[in-house]
């Protein structure tokens, strides 16, 4: 009985879930004018609105979306500025848009209404009764639009090219969670009920216009038709588009008729209407059967003669989209699908319902992707009207799923997109349009950059909002589909689409239905892959035959408890697969029989898994998991099955080797391995000796305190000197050599958008320099620990490090001093304890110019020093660090043409790192204490290279306290390469010099290491 009553209360649970859906309904009319001289839209607008939701309503929230046009203080402008984009922020870049001319009516009466106090694309109607549960009203209001410039976002016209998107007053979603009103945004899309429109449209009638809903004009159907069938016959005459002889180049915009024409548009069941127009618009017409009704759609296709050659076949992309996405999903349920030429957007695509804009492409494959892609938002975003601002992925990413789905259907070895992008470069061909997504998402998740594809679109980074968003998406439902094969996953996307047709579902909607159509537990899909970063990774850990079976151990390696799929291989080919339900750490699979000679789980590869290395097993014989070896060029993808090993020469450059030659070999590939090496020997021309550099690490993504972490080891031999006579043996070339084991944390979780990095680094070092100190030798070792963390905001960046290091020498020769002949050891036990700090804080002070001020604070003091020579280049600290800078970098850190070089032009090579002093100098070094403070402002000049420089600092050394400061002119080119004029100098600084030169005096830098220890090319310099 117990369990009967369980049944009951779910039955009733579901029954009332689904009887508790409401949605608001939306019904308009719009009569509005074009005019194509000054570019604005002249509009009427009434809309019946129906409250179906159980409470009384007080206001309703209009979307004022043209108005995000209007200033450079909008949601949209301050978005697109914070991702580097100007062009809608400051005044005169742009032609801005706006809407205006507003008098909203109520029921034909004046009503008092205000524009939101953030958001001025928003206002909300102060109703003069509450609008009860079941009741209507009408609204009704006169707008006025200015067209905004096309290059700004989706409404905009580029010359009388016109985008007519988001153009009309607009209620928000009212739903279960209140009032849903939000700005308009580039990165993040919508939310809005579902109605019908009635929308005339009047304009020159030579315009052709591309729109949402069913053409109502007897007129306007006959001058399509006919510009269809002109468009065919060009096409079939070769010419591709139809010339018009008055106009100098065919894609200059022909004057506008005198004559005006309206046209109307009807459409019930949608939550939007744009349209298109252009007078330039080539016309294609097809028709496209549904795969359960038979009903046929109209598909047009509209484009400029520009894209003539490229939109040819357009109509057969629209009817397969239309086709493919009605069988898996449900059939298309409106009259005709329309794709238009936007001339405004490079790349991509835009929806809205019946009609897609799309931008331009280079390639018909490309085009094709596009215009599937933007056809099949009909059903995830027309039909499906999820809240997308919150729930991105269930338009995007349910579209990418059957976007590529498409794509493998239709072309089953569809590799033309990634031999086209790479163009065969790097090995990034032969990859179909699944890998691509596959390569994209293992990428930023083996950087722990990812994010949950559950996340607020505005949340996302631009990258995860691709990557994330769309891509893994398609990737997790695709390992759905697998699970459960074609028939049961369309039978399960079918009934969503069925339920939820015309309405607003939510992810748990989703799940609702899936579990129930498919009679599966799908946790691991909807609070692990979609909620979480958390990764997936299985492994063949043993393979057994015996009594006529084979039997599989399958280890879950990774934070997902998902199903997995087992396959047993026989000469090459998959001859038997079964799949191994939900687990968490251990599960075995059986095969019948013994035959097999190989097993591998995800044989289809269509699992996100993190790490393939450990997916492949052969039944018998000695190394039964390494993978074939591929030795390819430079850099490229790791291929699952192989072991992808790149190479490349290595050439060096520094003072003591000269010119080095040698071979380096790294598995640096796309996406990257957990294990990853970097080794590259060159021998070396001026030392007549293998040098070279290494550095090995490996790599962990925690699900929680850790982004990443990272274990490693890098290595380094390089001369020290020029060939020297150390009077007791023949001329050679002292040299370094060091070995530095770390480990690196980066903190936080991947969870959510983060303004915010943190990093812990544990470094040790051990190192032998010849010639180190008065031409002796040394044995070094040592440790640091570190904190780092720097926080960005748009016009703000604050870094901050503290570290903690500690050297001690192991043994110290003196060669040159000596006088029996035999070696000195001069000390065995000198040793230097340091802990610095640096604080700087940078603001964009001129934000149009994106020009920059810095103030940095250093200090630093030692609490342990013990250095037998006094003169020990050792000294902790440095105002410019010159002529020691290389002796300073006790962990091996930095790239020096001249390391240890005190003078000659690569002595003036200096990171810009301890006291941050900008003029080189000798004077300031330190065993004792230093504090300094620089100041650097760009100026707004030739992009900012120019700079003035500030530097104060006070130091003791041991007796008496001392200060000094300098002032000067920077240059700096991108963050690599920099050099200072000193202007002004303290006496002692500039004393310190002596008789030298001006040359001396300068200051240069070169970052040699941009990606952050990424990628170790520049390991190479040293
Ligand atoms: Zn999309």
């Amino acid at each position: 009985m117990k369990f009967l009553s369980a049944v009951i209360i779910f039955l009733t649970a579901t029954f009332s879930v689904a009887q508790d859906y409401w949605q608001q309904e939306v019904n308009y009319t719009i009569n509005v004018i074009l005019d194509d001289e000054r570019h604005f839209l002249h509009g009427e607008e009434q809309f019946e609105y129906v409250n179906n939701s159980p409470n009384a309503l007080n206001e309703i929230y209009i979307h004022l979306w043209p108005n995000a046009y209007k200033n450079g203080e909008t949601a949209l402008a301050e978005q697109q500025y914070a991702s580097g984009e100007t062009i809608l922020k400051f005044e005169g870049e742009l032609d801005r848009g706006f809407i205006d001319s507003l008098d909203f009516h109520v029921n034909d009466n004046p009503v008092e209404w205000n524009f939101d106090k953030e958001h001025i694309d928003i206002c909300r109607i102060i109703l003069p009764e509450p609008l009860q549960p079941g009741e209507r009203l009408a609204v009704s209001t006169p707008f006025r639009v200015k067209i905004p410039s096309g290059e700004i976002s989706r409404l905009g016209h580029i010359g009388q090219s016109y985008q007519i998107t988001q153009w009309y007053p607009k209620p928000a979603v009212y739903d279960k969670n209140g009032w849903n009103q939000m700005p308009y945004l580039n990165q993040g899309e919508f939310y809005s009920e579902y109605g019908s429109f009635d929308v005339s449209i009047t304009l020159p009638k030579n315009y052709v216009v591309g729109a949402t809903g069913d053409l109502k004009t007897e007129s306007e159907i006959a001058y399509l038709n006919e510009k269809a069938v002109a468009t065919k016959n060009a096409i079939e005459k070769g010419d591709f588009y139809v010339k018009d002889k008055s106009l100098a180049n065919a894609n200059d915009f022909p004057a506008s008729s005198e004559e005006l024409k309206t046209i109307r548009y009807v459409q019930s069941n949608v939550h939007d209407f744009a349209w298109f127009a252009d007078k330039r618009y080539q016309v294609l017409k097809g028709e496209a059967a549904l795969p359960n009704s038979r009903k046929m759609v109209t598909t047009w296709a509209m484009y400029t003669p520009r894209n003539s050659r490229l939109w040819s076949e357009a109509i057969e992309y629209l009817n397969d989209a239309t086709y493919y996405y009605s069988l898996w999903n449900g059939d298309y349920p409106y009259n005709q699908v329309t794709a238009v030429d936007g001339t405004i957007s490079a790349g991509g695509g835009m929806e809205y319902p019946n009609v897609t804009v799309i931008g331009n492409s280079s390639n018909a494959k490309e085009l094709e992707v596009v215009i599937v892609h933007e056809v099949g938002h009909n059903w995830f975003y027309g039909q499906l009207g999820s809240n997308e601002r919150v729930h991105g992925w269930m338009d995007e990413g349910m579209n990418t799923l059957n976007e590529v789905r498409y794509m493998q259907t239709k072309y089953p070895d569809n590799t033309e997109m990634s031999d086209m992008v790479f163009n065969g470069s790097f090995h990034f061909n032969d990859l179909d349009h699944h890998d691509m997504s596959d390569i994209s998402y293992r990428l930023i998740a083996g950087l722990g950059e990812d994010q949950p594809i559950e996340t607020h679109s505005a949340q996302f980074t631009p990258a995860n909002y691709g990557i994330v968003m769309y891509q893994k998406t398609g990737l997790v439902f695709f390992y759905l589909k697998d699970y459960l094969g074609e028939e049961v996953f369309d039978k399960c996307m079918q009934e969503y689409y069925r339920r939820w047709e015309f309405k607003h579902p939510t992810p748990a909607d989703m799940r609702t239905v899936l579990e129930e159509i498919s009679k599966k537990d799908l946790s691991w899909l909807f609070d692990d892959l979609i909620n979480t970063t958390k990764h997936v990774d299985y492994k063949v850990s043993g393979v057994k035959q015996k009594h006529g079976n084979t039997t599989v151990t399958v280890r879950n390696k990774g934070q997902v408890d998902g199903p997995v799929e087992v396959a047993a291989w026989k000469d090459g080919k998959v001859v038997q697969k079964g799949w191994v339900e939900p687990f968490d750490k251990k599960e075995y699979f059986t095969f019948r029989g013994e035959e097999y000679d190989g097993i591998s789980i995800d044989p289809g590869k269509d699992i996100p898994e993190m790490n393939r290395a450990n997916n492949y097993s052969r039944t018998s014989g000695m190394f039964k998991k390494t993978e074939r070896l591929k030795l390819e060029f430079f850099i490229g993808d790791n291929e699952p099955e192989k072991t992808n090993i790149f190479w490349t020469p290595a050439l060096g450059a520094n003072d003591y080797d000269n010119f080095m030659l040698g071979v380096a070999v790294h598995n640096y590939g796309i996406p990257t391995e957990r294990f990853n090496y970097f080794v590259a020997p060159m021998y070396s021309f001026g030392g007549n000796r293998l040098v070279g550099s290494a550095e090995f690490t490996l790599n962990y993504l925690p699900a929680r305190l850790l982004k990443k972490s990272t274990f490693g080891m890098s290595m380094k031999s390089y001369s020290s000197e020029k060939r020297i006579n150390n009077g007791m043996t023949k001329k050679f070339t002292p040299s370094y050599r060091g070995i530095t084991p770390f480990w690196r944390g980066n903190l936080g979780n991947r969870d959510g958008r983060t303004d915010l990095d943190q990093t812990l680094t544990m470094m040790g070092v051990y190192r032998f320099d010849e010639s180190l100190i008065n031409e002796g030798w040394i044995h070094l070792a040592g440790g640091l620990l570190e904190y780092g963390l720097n926080w960005k905001k748009t016009d703000h960046e604050i870094n901050f490090r503290i570290r903690n290091e500690y050297v001690r020498t192991l043994q110290r020769y003196d060669w040159l001093n000596q006088e029996s002949g035999s070696l000195v050891l001069v000390s065995n036990d000198d040793q230097m304890a340091r802990v610095w700090t640096e604080l700087s804080y940078k603001w964009k002070y001129f934000r149009k110019k994106n020009t920059w001020v810095e103030l940095r604070g250093f200090a630093g003091t030692t609490y342990s020093y013990d250095f037998d020579n006094p003169t020990s280049p050792f000294n902790p600290f440095g105002m410019s660090l010159s002529g020691t800078a290389g002796y300073q970098d006790l962990f091996l850190e930095e790239y020096y043409f001249g390391r240890f070089a005190t003078t000659g032009s690569s002595a003036i090579q200096r990171m810009e790192n301890m006291g941050g002093f900008k003029s080189s100098s000798w004077y300031g070094t330190t065993s004792n204490w230093m504090a300094t403070t620089n100041l650097y402002v760009e100026l707004p000049l030739l992009r900012n290279i120019f700079g003035i420089y500030a530097d104060y600092g006070v130091f003791h050394n041991g007796t008496a306290l001392n200060d000094a400061y300098d002032a000067g002119i920077g240059l700096r080119l991108a963050s690599v390469f920099s050099i200072y004029f000193p202007v002004l100098i303290s006496t002692e600084m500039n004393d310190s010099f002596g008789d030298a030169k001006y040359l001396q005096k300068l200051r240069i830098t070169l970052r040699l290491n941009p990606f952050n220890g990424n990628f170790k090319l520049t390991n190479l310099i040293n």
